[in-house]
């Protein structure tokens, strides 16, 4: 019997029924694949996003949609945004009780408050009775009691119990984190065939669709969720993916943009009825519940409606918002995605021009302004992959747990240790040229030009071809292989006379919008620059109309072999070069 990556033995290859999940702190998903094509799974309450919350009642367990209900009547039984604190202990206080320092318990106020035993983290719930003594229940046991939800969904949807996952995780997950969720896994009974990254799985459900072309590419993953976005500058070179960068952010995220529409509506109810609904936690939870399906109505139409029963002291609320409205008042959180999704191709070493996509996922992903706003930061050659940005784009709040599912489709026939060993560190953290490569030419002005044949950050080995033309009329072809790198080159505009103002300033709240977009915008290009000459080929006496195949192959260790020959000819030029 084989063994799975946590300790507990894990199925027969064979007799494995496989699932992608998303397990997030405020929404999980479960995926599976049918005619190598991935689809997400409806759990029993027809959701999708399925909420990460577990309420007790009387006894009764309730997950998902209906344990989120539970927030506002009965929330110190109920456990929510708990997956950050796996693998977690308190850390280190000062002394206070219940001081957290490696955790941060914030959202955890709207229910069950994380405590401290010894060190560990753990939640007070009453679940066996409401009447009862409470029951401690650990970070790892509330998450093996979750999971343990979605494999039993999964499975009574499939009509076979599941028995193995993909689970997608941060890219900062350590590897403490990684060993608790596989044992919480592992307690629910379904072993984890491989823990992958949540950017490399939204690229792999993109780079599954039957019209996608797996081309060298340099790609934005903008992972945008509930608690935390997460944004990685990920190199995709002949399938392989390497992460370039990475930036974490807790501070703009769909909390926030809730937490803005809270504040507008308390604001108003304040006017009506002098009373905040704020400081009261149960018209609060009522209040963030309410906000959050505003927002997700503004993503799909341009008015909202935002209404309450008896939202404090006996008053109903009932009000209306526009999206435009609603981008006014978010505008601070608007801006902080941007400079994330700025900050991390800087962190990257690169421009914005040299990014061909941006892939956006995460619930938050669905908000148009956030689309358009990147739009407008990213040139018109860089595809921004939202719903609306692009009529191809994957659901965002779908995209990872369908990579999952294809993942794990495709790794479910090896044994456990065949899997385990390919995706050792040793194997996958492999070595990658810096510079790109490519061949210089002289064009018909007699410049020189650079043609890139590798991109930067090509895993090795690799190898690529390419055909160079010869002169019209034949004869010699001189090939220079160089390394290449860029720079970008910005062009001010003209200045342009003012145009007199007509007393009309635009008092209307979008005039902001349309005059940002008037602007004058200095162009910017991506300019190759040659670098070291790696390899110098003449090759004599090219027929007229002729080819010149070049080949490049960069071995393991970075070492370089060029070969050089006609096309349909005979002979040609090899070199090597050390590393
Ligand atoms: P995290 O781990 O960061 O808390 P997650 O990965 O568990 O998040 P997601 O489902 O990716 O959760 O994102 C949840 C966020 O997305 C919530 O803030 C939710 O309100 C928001 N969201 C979901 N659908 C939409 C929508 N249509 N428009 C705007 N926001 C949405």
């Amino acid at each position: 019997m084989s063994e799975s990556r946590g300790a507990k033995p894990g199925p027969e290859p064979a007799d494995r029924v496989v699932i992608g999940i998303t397990f997030g702190n405020s929404n999980s998903s479960i995926a599976f694949t049918v005619d190598d094509k991935a689809e997400v799974i409806a759990n029993e309450d027809g959701d999708r996003q399925i909420p990460t919350v577990l309420s007790y009642v009387d006894g009764d367990e309730y997950y998902g949609a209906q344990a989120k209900a539970f927030l506002v009547r009965n929330p110190s039984n109920s456990i929510a945004y708990f997956r950050e604190f796996l693998g977690k202990d308190r850390g280190a206080n000062n002394g206070a009780l219940n001081s957290f320092k490696s955790i941060d318990p914030t959202y955890c106020h709207a229910a069950a408050h994380p405590q401290d035993n010894a060190g560990n983290v753990f939640f007070s719930v009453k679940d066996k009775d409401a009447e009862g003594e409470a029951s401690s229940v650990s970070v790892s046991e509330a998450a093996t009691r979750y999971l343990r939800r979605l494999v039993t969904s999964a499975s009574d949807y499939l009509g076979k119990k599941v028995t193995s996952a993909v689970i997608t995780v941060p890219t900062n997950f350590s590897d403490k984190q990684r060993e608790a969720l596989i044992k919480a896994a592992n307690d629910a009974d379904l072993e984890v065939l491989q823990l992958i990254s949540d950017p490399v799985a939204a690229m792999l459900a993109y780079d599954a669709r039957p019209e996608a072309v797996v081309e060298d590419k340099i790609v934005v993953v903008a992972d945008l969720g509930g608690t935390r976005s997460d944004v990685a500058v990920v190199a995709s070179r002949g399938g392989m993916y390497t992460v370039l960068a990475t930036a974490h952010d807790y501070e703009f995220a769909g909390v926030q943009l809730d937490q803005v529409l809270m504040d507008h509506f308390a604001k108003e109810f304040i006017k009506k009825h002098t009373t905040d609904p704020r400081s009261n936690a149960k018209s609060l939870a009522k209040l963030r519940q309410e906000a959050e399906a505003t927002k997700k109505a503004l993503s799909l139409g341009t008015n909202a409606q935002f209404s309450i029963e008896s939202l404090a002291e006996g008053f109903d609320f009932s009000s209306t918002i526009n999206r435009l409205r609603y981008e006014m008042i978010g505008r601070k959180v608007f801006e902080g995605f941007n400079r994330l999704v700025e900050g991390v191709v800087k962190k990257a070493e690169l421009d914005v021009l040299d990014i061909d996509e941006v892939i956006m996922c995460g619930g938050t992903s669905h908000t148009p302004r956030i689309a358009n706003n990147l739009r407008n930061i990213f040139p018109e050659s860089t595809k921004i992959l939202a719903p609306a940005t692009s009529v191809s784009a994957i659901n965002p709040s779908e995209a990872q747990a369908r990579g999952a599912a294809l993942q794990a489709s495709l790794i479910q026939e090896y044994e456990a240790n065949d899997i385990e060993q390919s995706t050792h560190p040793a194997v996958t953290t492999v070595k990658h040229i810096s510079n790109a490569i490519g061949v210089v030419t002289i064009n018909p002005d007699g410049e020189e030009v650079f043609t890139p044949i590798m991109q930067a950050e090509t895993a090795a080995p690799a190898r690529r071809t390419v055909h160079i033309a010869a002169p019209k009329d034949g004869g010699d072809v001189l090939i220079k292989v160089v390394e290449g790198g860029t720079h970008i080159k910005v062009t001010k505009p003209e200045p342009k006379a003012k145009e007199p103002v007509n007393g009309d300033k635009g008092s209307d709240a979008d005039s902001d919008f349309d005059s940002e977009e008037e602007e004058e915008e200095e162009k910017r290009e991506k300019i190759w620059k040659l670098g070291k000459q790696l390899a110098e080929a003449a090759i004599k006496g090219v027929k007229k109309g002729g080819k010149v195949e070049v080949t490049i192959n960069v071995l393991a260790d970075l070492g370089v072999t060029v070969t050089a020959r006609e096309v349909g000819g005979k002979g040609g030029v090899r070199g090597n070069l050390a590393a």
